[in-house]
């Protein structure tokens, strides 16, 4: 088999792998390049010919993850996208949205090369095109074994990311004499994450695909940055202000929706307005509601006992341009939860330049902040900003809440490789900046382990036959120990013989 790595190669978004399988060929994600990255690298052409994709596994619906595949399918794929359940329901919401958001950008590009007596370009991908790109998506359930075609089978495991992310464990058996298994984590999730649970533990991997976007970072703890919210907001209305937090509109948003709710409903917090204003993240808190099968044990918990986790008083989704515009008008006593999470677009431009040069107002950012970003230029310190062309202030408190984090951080990934029971031959590092890449890779060669940071357009070829000779024999246990569903109830006899089969041909030799 061979791994071709494109997207999140050297970069943090764009994440895109080719596997070539059997004569087939397979993506990993399938993902819009965004800020830096995007001026960098752009998003129209692809390295390869979208007609000759047979599949998209995608591991999330992150747009970074997915946003591409409307493109893919105007480009001529007309394959299938495999993805869980809930990966599905988001994305039903969040391409039209992308492809929404594109048409409009171009819109006002147009506008401006019309003036200039230019030709009109054409969006990447509309809304209309989004929605029928669905048609090919099929969903399944976490830890159901899904046979692709001969020779390729799937698992999708929780990856505490985001609502319904999977990390993917594929088995490809090619005219090797054994099966190997190659893992590809997705985004791996922080832990102790509000509604979803935390990433699970494999048990081994030949070969690993993994991300590393905290590769060289710590985060806060979970508690603390919530209790720190908490707070920000007292204070600030103290002062006479508002709270902005510029937020992801899928996953960040219900997660801070859920905190903000047990500390309403505790009395914590009193006489709050909150207001969601963000038509994607009103839609994606209806998804999530849907999707409650899938939320932590905590969280069903709260359902079982009546209350809906996402709903409190004081809450107010704004849909219209209109009452988006009239929170403008609020001078002190709201909290402003309001997308793009990077400040690139949307609506909480508007909101910062409403609040950011009030020095009684607060902004707290809650996810990653890439590099070009309007978001990384205010989280960093920077002390005036351009926003719609115009340079504004930042006297606001700025604070960062790294402890609400989607992404697990330095100790975070470590740990989840180190319940691997064995080594894998080889990790290839994706998804991270150059330090938290070279940072990881470090780390991960002081422990042993053989890893590599792939680069744009690299090749990697699996194809040398699997040998049992001593170091193969753990990998044959451990794979017969990974095949036993109920080993508890296993005689110690019984799986003693099973292990024997296994390292019979070692014996032999
Ligand atoms: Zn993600």
């Amino acid at each position: 088999m061979k791994i071709e790595f494109y997207g999140a190669a050297k970069s943090v978004t764009g994440s895109c792998h080719i596997l070539k399988i059997n004569n087939k060929n397979i993506l990993l994600d399938c993902g819009l390049y965004q800020g830096k990255d995007e001026q960098e690298r752009g998003n129209e052409v692809f390295n390869f010919d979208p007609k000759k994709i047979d599949y998209i596994i995608l591991s999330h619906s992150h747009i970074d993850h997915s946003g591409r595949i409307p493109y893919l399918y105007k480009k001529g794929f007309k394959g299938e996208v495999l993805c869980t359940e809930a990966t599905k329901e988001l994305c039903k919401i969040m391409l039209p949205d992308s492809g929404y958001i594109q048409e409009s950008e171009i819109e006002w590009k147009n506008r401006k090369r019309i003036r200039q007596g230019l030709e009109t370009i054409e969006p990447l991908y509309t809304s209309k095109i989004a929605q029928l790109s669905l048609y090919l998506f099929k969903d399944y359930k976490y830890d159901e074994i899904i046979e692709v075609f001969d020779g390729f089978k799937i698992r999708f495991r929780d990856a505490g990311h985001l609502l319904g992310s999977a990390i993917i464990e594929m088995y490809i058996k090619e005219d090797y004499d054994e099966e190997i298994k190659v893992v590809y984590t997705g985004d791996l999730g922080n832990i102790n994450k509000p509604i979803i649970n935390d990433p699970e533990f494999i048990n081994y991997a030949d070969y690993l695909i993994m991300e590393t976007t905290y590769g060289d970072r710590l985060h806060g703890n979970i508690d603390w940055s919530l209790k720190e919210l908490v707070n920000i907001i007292k204070e600030t209305f103290d002062k006479g202000g508002n709270v902005v937090i510029p937020s992801f509109s899928v996953g960040r948003t219900q997660e801070i929706l859920y905190a903000l709710n047990k500390y309403v409903e505790t009395k914590q917090l009193n006489d709050l307005t909150v207001f969601v204003d963000s038509p994607l993240a009103s839609e994606a808190t209806v998804v999530y509601e849907s999707m409650s099968e899938y939320f932590d044990e905590e969280a069903k918990k709260l359902i079982k006992i009546g209350d809906d986790p996402l709903k409190f008083k004081g809450l107010v989704f704004t849909n219209s341009p209109g009452d988006s515009a009239q929170i403008n008008k609020i001078q002190k006593g709201a909290v402003i939860i309001s997308a793009s999470g990077m400040c690139e677009a949307g609506r909480v431009k508007h909101h910062l330049k409403h609040n950011l040069w009030r020095k009684e107002c607060s902004v707290v950012f809650v996810g990653y902040q890439a590099e070009g970003t309007l978001g990384r230029a205010i989280s960093s310190g920077n002390k005036k900003v351009k926003i719609f062309g115009e340079q504004v202030a930042v006297n606001a408190s700025i604070y960062n809440l790294d402890g609400l984090s989607g992404h697990a951080d330095q100790k975070g990934l470590m740990n989840w490789v180190e319940h691997l029971m064995v080594k894998p031959k080889e990790i290839y590092l994706v998804h991270g900046s150059d330090t938290a890449m070279t940072t990881f890779k470090e780390l991960l060669d002081s422990k042993g382990y053989k890893s590599r940071i792939v680069d744009v357009a690299e090749k990697v070829y699996i194809n040398e036959k699997i040998k049992l000779n001593d170091e193969n024999v753990k990998y044959r246990i451990m794979k017969v120990l990974n095949s036993i569903d109920d080993i508890e109830n296993m005689s110690k006899e019984h799986l003693m013989k099973q292990i024997e089969d296994a390292i019979k041909p070692q014996i032999k030799k």
